[in-house]
């Protein structure tokens, strides 16, 4: 696991205090958060600082995009947190974390049968939670 201090003193940036909440919350966190929930949650800092701070984040690859059909939210990256997916639920957007090992193995082999070198990959599944299906 790599530190979120070392990253960003590596990379030359200051840790500001919104830099740390920021990455604070998305620990805290455990699940992908919107740039709206972000805001939400961290109410002394304002949307478009949350918006830089989370681009920053992903140049820096401290956190990743993770796609919800046509939404868009950010969580850790595997530097920072063990590979997963996600089931989320389309009626009340409950999200669940997956961890496959045979899952990885079959991303791995039919990369590799396709002649690419594997670098990443998103997957995240949408269906119906318990409560909604
Ligand atoms: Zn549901
Ligand atoms: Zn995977």
């Amino acid at each position: 696991m790599d530190s979120f201090e070392k990253t960003m003193q590596d990379s030359n940036h200051h840790i500001t205090l919104p830099r740390k909440h920021i990455f604070a919350m998305l620990s805290d966190a455990d699940v992908p958060m919107g740039v709206g929930d972000l805001t939400a949650e961290l109410q002394t800092i304002d949307r478009s600082t949350v918006y830089r701070t989370i681009e920053l984040f992903v140049e820096l690859g401290v956190t990743k995009k993770v796609w919800f059909g046509n939404e868009t939210k950010f969580e850790l990256s595997d530097d920072f947190q063990e590979h997963h997916h996600h089931l989320v639920c389309e009626q009340c957007g409950l999200i669940t974390k997956i961890f496959n090992k045979d899952l990885e193995k079959i991303l791995l082999k039919t990369t590799k049968k396709s002649g690419y070198k594997h670098l990443r990959h998103q997957l995240e599944i949408i269906g119906l939670c318990g409560s909604h299906r």
